[in-house]
């Protein structure tokens, strides 16, 4: 007889998180279903993954896209939805045990609030959601005694470990690689292309995190992330530059002994763990070997060569729509990086500005949340432009 399986709906199945997931599922069949899927676009990759997992339920973001694959899927007992209306329905599935989050951005923050809400867990690999509507998210969960579980490596490993010494935390060391930048000064980050800035040392992950990883305003994020997810204050959350990537985070507790959390830099290891929780199982990814990696370093990050850093900082502490506005400041100036529309260094000129401009808005709820982060988008997109000159 096989074992109860866990029914998993993953959101963003096509992405590179996404993909690592289904590896995972892959490799514990005997303990892991998937009920649905959604994606962005990448039509072909989602039709070939309804056809090998046959989830009951499948969104995608257009209209047009989701008639196409309906078609294609004729025949099959596979319902084809499409929208943010179409995750929702997908966060609301019945018996769901997991909702995995790998949407990119803040797309991913409606369908969460609706798994939240009816007291499903869920694992985000996305940290938009959290960074933008980490009160409300928080707060939602709180409410239901659903559980947000983290999957991004930094998280998990804060999260794996501080298990059952919760109280006892006194603070939080996130590591940063530092990025393919590390070391350089601001004049020589100029003329930053987005081929070089998509070039990580070490992850393997999407676009738009990978040029966050080069501005290190993902780690800004992670600190917002890690604030609301573990209750820590900013003060007592310190980023540790460690160019390896082989310790994930450590966590200080009261005292002095420092708990930290080591691998090879491997996203379906935290993936798996999400999806394994509160169990442990096997896995066949590649080993950490400590005598042939030899040093492990450790430096302060350069705060000056990477604004971003203290911006985020900044943001999080002021807390209400402010991390908002620096998240969706972010995703804009991101995009128009990487369309080549604006400078490297342009990326955070406009975050600052867009965040100069904002009105703080106390305990936001969804409806202004989204109001702020469609404002913030069309600032950056305006200002754009003007920016560039002044390079
Ligand atoms: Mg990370």
């Amino acid at each position: 007889m096989s074992p109860l399986r866990k029914r998993i709906v993953l959101l963003g199945s096509t992405g590179s998180i996404g993909r690592q997931t289904l590896e995972v599922v892959e490799a514990h069949r005997d303990r892991l279903e998937v009920v649905a899927l959604a994606a962005g676009s990448s039509l072909n990759l989602l039709e070939e993954q309804a056809r090998f997992y046959r989830p009951r339920m499948i969104a995608l973001y257009s209209e047009a896209a989701a008639e196409l694959l309906r078609q294609r899927l004729a025949g099959l007992p596979i319902e084809v939805l499409c929208g943010e209306a179409g995750l929702n329905r997908l966060a609301e599935i019945p018996e769901t045990d997991l909702i995995v989050n790998a949407l990119s951005g803040f797309v991913g923050l409606s369908p969460t609030l609706t798994a939240l809400r009816r007291g499903t867990t869920v694992a985000m690999a996305n940290k938009e959601p959290i960074v933008a509507a980490g009160e409300l998210l928080m707060d939602s969960a709180r409410k239901s005694s659903a559980v947000i579980f983290p999957i991004d490596s930094e998280p998990s490993a804060l999260f794996q470990c501080q298990r059952g010494d919760r109280d006892a935390v006194q603070r939080l060391l996130i590591t940063a690689s530092g990025g393919p930048f590390r070391g350089w000064t601001k004049e020589r980050m100029r003329d930053i292309t987005p081929e070089m800035a998509l070039r990580h040392p070490n992850w393997n992950m999407g676009p738009k995190i990978t040029v966050d990883s080069s501005s290190m305003m993902n780690k800004g994020l992670e600190v917002i992330e890690a604030h609301y997810l573990f209750g820590v204050d900013y003060d007592a959350i310190e980023v540790l530059v460690h160019p390896r990537s082989l310790v994930h985070s450590l966590v200080e507790f009261k005292d002095g002994s420092i708990i930290g959390h080591l691998g090879v830099p491997d996203m379906r290891v935290p993936i798996q763990y999400a999806l394994s929780f509160p169990e442990r199982w096997e896995s066949r990814w590649p080993r950490l070997d400590l005598a042939e990696v030899g040093t492990l370093t450790f430096e302060k990050p350069d705060w000056e060569a990477f604004p971003c850093l203290e911006m985020a900082y900044a943001a999080g502490r002021a807390g209400g729509t402010m991390p908002a506005v620096l998240n969706a400041a972010d995703e804009a100036a991101v995009e128009l990086f990487l369309e080549e529309r604006i400078g490297f260094l342009d990326i955070p000129r406009l975050i600052e500005d867009t965040l100069g401009r904002h009105q703080r808005v106390h305990a936001p709820d969804l409806e202004t949340l989204v109001e702020v982060d469609s404002w913030a988008r069309r600032w950056v997109r305006e200002k754009a432009p003007g920016i560039r000159e002044v390079k």
